[in-house]
């Protein structure tokens, strides 16, 4: 199994990224972002709870996350291995991730983090907004939130996987295929 984590700022293009890596590795992919969306899109009862979250650009709390995260993990036995995208974002998702791949004899391959300044993540945000409908992508100042979020709780992922010598960096800058590029040499030089 290969599992891969998708990493960087909100706009810092692991959506698109993500897509073509299930196409070259065959791997299922897990946002928690969209999950989220889809549950709000049907008013369930795990929607109305992320809703209030989503709207100000904070994080929805750890169990709500990480007990959708696990549920939709283990819709996919078959699976040759994941893409998590948006997800872990705090040490405690980290842990929770290790732990149930743990469970099933596997574990995470390497964290990819995507490198935007925050001004191009603003401005691609804002242009992504106006076709997304996502109000999170329409107001600056929950823009900027979400920066600060991913700055204050999300960063220290990347210390956190670093410390198993499993986090890589990279420009996030470019052409979509350039930036493909650099995230699949990563994926290949990493030993299954
Ligand atoms: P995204 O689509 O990844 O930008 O996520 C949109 C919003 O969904 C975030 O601003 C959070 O409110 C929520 N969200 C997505 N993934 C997570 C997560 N792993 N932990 C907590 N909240 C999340």
């Amino acid at each position: 199994m290969i599992n891969l984590i998708l990493f960087g700022p909100p706009g810092s293009g692991k959506g698109t990224q993500a897509a073509r890596l299930v196409e070259k590795y065959r791997l299922v992919h897990i946002s928690t972002g969209d999950l989220f969306r889809y549950e709000m899109s049907n008013d369930t009862p795990l929607g109305q709870q992320a809703k209030a979250y989503m709207a100000k650009g904070e994080l929805v709390p750890d169990e709500v996350t990480i007990g959708m995260l696990r549920n939709k993990v283990e819709k996919h036995p078959e699976a040759n291995g994941f893409i998590f995208d948006g997800f872990p974002r705090t040490i405690p998702q980290a842990q929770a991730l290790d732990k149930l791949l743990e469970e099933k004899g596997t574990d995470i391959h390497c964290l990819m983090a995507l490198q935007v300044d925050d001004d191009e993540i603003v401005h691609r945000i804002k242009l992504r907004g106006a076709t997304s409908g996502r109000p999170d992508d329409n107001d600056e100042t929950i823009i900027r939130n979400r920066i600060a979020v991913y700055k204050n709780e999300t960063a220290p992922v990347y210390d956190y996987y670093a410390e198993q010598s499993k986090s890589h960096s990279i420009n996030g800058i470019g052409e979509i295929d350039e930036i493909f590029d650099r995230l699949a040499a990563i994926v290949d030089s990493v030993p299954a």
